[in-house]
């Protein structure tokens, strides 16, 4: 009697175990099912970004530029081009445009120069190139691709990474293209020093690779050749088909220290955790009790997108396989 009382305890134990077992089965062929074919998504930079701080001919402009580089990579990527080519044609339009920390609209040092860093990596090989203390350069985002691509190294800086970029082809521009009224004025009254609007894009393409890029001035007023985190692999901008990609903005001081876009990374794959979950962590805890404010943007292998900050705003947006866009600013949209 005693033995089939424990015998039917035992049957009753595999039967729980083998529906549990089921269940997770389940949630993983759901997250599969759910499985884009492409996404993408955009920052202009976090910071001290308020509805009273915003005209609202400045707010349409923000929108309509984010717009305009959203649908660039979208159209790339639903026509089967490359997570990588998404991503550098992305962050061109945002670096075409005075209004974004990159590029055209980068900000001064303390010396009155403008010296911008850039990343991009792809996650199909873990390959990736960085310039950074760049002067002369139309479109960082591309001397970036160009070290990752046409280089044996990771990282080139300062006249050498000019003349790489040159070499390869790039438009070469006089420092004085990236004079912005605008910026200069945020130099001379030392104020803004957190509202920055580096750009960054993270991409999964229809061949399920990811790419994440960044581009950025710095910090307003920061010491001249400083290197922030943009450039930085593994702290604003990482990449790996097996987890997610990552473009950080903030305090890069903080995300060099974090190494925040690689602990996002790092997370899902050892700590087993969704790309949510990995972010918020990282974003509004990690950073926060650190005391480094920004954001980050990412997305995961299924195209599952991630976008937290934990400044007053950060300027983003994002488009998908299922029809879904929409851009950004402030904490409460
Ligand atoms: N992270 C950039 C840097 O520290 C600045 C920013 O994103 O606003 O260079």
């Amino acid at each position: 009697m005693k033995s089939t009382v424990t015998r039917s305890v035992f049957l009753f134990l595999i039967v729980i175990a083998t529906l549990s077992c089921n269940n997770k089965t389940r949630e993983k062929d759901e997250q599969v099912i759910t499985q884009k074919e492409w996404a993408l998504v955009i920052h202009g930079g976090a910071g001290v970004i308020t509805r009273d701080l915003m005209t609202p001919e400045r707010d349409s402009a923000y929108r309509k530029v984010l717009t305009e580089a959203l649908e660039t990579g979208a159209n790339i990527l639903s026509g089967g081009g490359s997570a990588i080519e998404a991503v550098e044609k992305t962050i061109q339009v945002m670096e075409n445009s005075p209004l974004f920390n990159a590029g055209r609209g980068a900000v001064f040092t303390n010396k009155g120069t403008n010296e911008m860093d850039a990343a991009i990596m792809d996650g199909s090989d873990i390959n990736a190139g960085s310039v950074a203390g760049i002067t002369n350069i139309k479109n960082p985002i591309s001397a970036a691709r160009a070290v990752m691509e046409k280089s044996v190294h990771v990282m080139l800086s300062g006249q050498g990474a000019s003349e790489f970029a040159f070499e390869q082809g790039l438009e070469k521009v006089d420092p004085s293209y990236f004079y912005t009224d605008h910026r200069y004025r945020q130099l001379t009254e030392a104020i803004n020093r957190e509202k920055n609007g580096t750009v960054g894009c993270c991409a999964l393409d229809k061949q399920r690779n990811l790419a994440a890029g960044t581009s950025t001035g710095g910090m307003t007023n920061k010491k001249y050749n400083r290197i922030g985190d943009a450039p930085v692999i593994g702290a604003g901008t990482y990449a790996n088909n097996s987890t997610c990609a990552v473009s950080a903005t903030g305090h890069g001081e903080y995300f060099i220290r974090w190494t925040v876009a690689h602990d996002i990374s790092a997370l899902m794959e050892y700590g087993n955790m969704s790309l949510n979950e990995a972010a918020d962590l990282v974003v509004n805890k990690k950073l926060v009790e650190a005391g480094g404010s920004g954001g980050i943007v990412s997305v995961d292998k299924y195209g599952n997108i991630a976008m937290p900050f934990n400044s007053e705003g950060m300027f983003r947006g994002f488009a998908d396989s299922e029809g879904n866009k929409a851009v950004y600013i402030y904490r409460d949209e």
